[in-house]
């Protein structure tokens, strides 16, 4: 068996990495979330984190994004959520 990769190989990481490695790492430039909107999200939910129910000055409240920025998600009021700093970085998180 040959070591040197041969021209099929070549041609086929060619590909991988094209099809891998063309796209930019974040294709949706992150907006930062305006104090309004974040106010918006935060008041739609009563100041309460959507995961584990508690709320401010309990916890420290984030407003997430439901579909992360670097998913393609943006900052329409669908797309964010009211989370407590334990949940939104995972702490309260059972997956992880
Ligand atoms: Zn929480």
């Amino acid at each position: 068996m040959a070591k040197k990769p041969d021209a099929l190989q070549q041609l086929v990481r060619g590909l991988i990495r094209a099809a891998v490695g063309a796209k930019p790492k974040s294709p949706y430039p992150r907006k930062t979330l305006s104090k309004k909107r974040r106010y918006q999200i935060l008041e739609r939910d009563k100041f309460t984190c959507r995961t584990c129910g508690r709320s401010a000055p309990e916890v420290a409240l984030h407003v997430d994004h439901i579909i992360p920025v670097s998913k393609g998600g943006n900052n329409t009021l669908e797309n964010l959520q009211t989370l407590c700093v334990d949940c939104n970085l995972g702490k309260g998180n059972q997956e992880s």
